[in-house]
């Protein structure tokens, strides 16, 4: 018969595809089986409804590459027929889309106070968390920001720091404290950082499968 487009170029790779699936790395078992399905990384990712570098960024990084969320994971594994067991999903650090937030009340331990000349200075600690979920501060409760409340800059990594680069404006407002209760809140910030340091937003290589193969 006349090739039919999609499968007839598998036929290649067949002697490297015998080991069991259920032994690859999950990447692997995706990439693999997408190949089988005779997709490429575009139209798997259009019939899922993510971008071409979420697909990307899995096959290449797993579960590390945090391009796919939870749901999208599912649902990508279940149009390829992979059956994903809850403790691989679970094992996923922070699945979705991630964006910084930190919180806006200065009396919360997760706000870094410390003084500046005669005021007071408020360097929030982000974090990181799901882009479209209100992201509530796991210290004190707060819905925290993700950009300046006064211009609307997206928080980013590059502008750490008590006061938003474009505006000026002081990211946390607040009160000014007394040295003694500035020297309580960094003992707690310190315990804090120390008892959950992954929370803190580091250097990631967001973003980092933008190209296929
Ligand atoms: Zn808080
Ligand atoms: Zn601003």
């Amino acid at each position: 018969m006349a090739k039919q487009g999609q499968s007839a170029r598998a036929s290649g790779d067949e002697a490297a595809g015998v080991a069991p699936s259920s032994a690859l790395p999950l990447a692997e078992l995706f990439r693999q089986k997408r190949r089988e399905a005779g997709l490429s990384q575009q139209e798997l990712a259009e019939r899922c409804g993510v971008k071409q570098s979420a697909i990307s960024g899995f096959e290449r990084h797993g579960s590390a590459a945090q391009a796919l969320s939870v749901e999208k994971l599912r649902q990508v594994a279940d149009l390829l027929g992979i059956v994903v067991d809850e403790a691989q999903v679970k094992a996923r650090p922070h699945a979705a889309r991630l964006a910084l937030f930190y919180c806006p009340d200065p009396d919360c331990p997760s706000t870094h106070v410390y003084p500046l000349g005669a005021q007071t200075a408020y360097r929030p600690r982000f974090v990181r968390a799901e882009a479209e979920v209100p992201f509530h501060c796991p210290d004190c409760g707060e819905i925290c920001e993700k950009r300046c409340p006064e211009c609307g800059t997206p928080i980013s990594e590059r502008l750490r720091g008590a006061f938003c680069s474009d505006c000026g404006k002081p990211l946390v407002a607040g009160d000014r404290l007394t040295a003694a209760a500035i020297a309580e809140r960094e003992v707690c910030r310190a315990a804090l950082t120390a008892a959950i340091p992954a929370v803190e937003f580091r250097h990631g290589r967001e973003g980092g499968g933008a190209g296929g193969d």
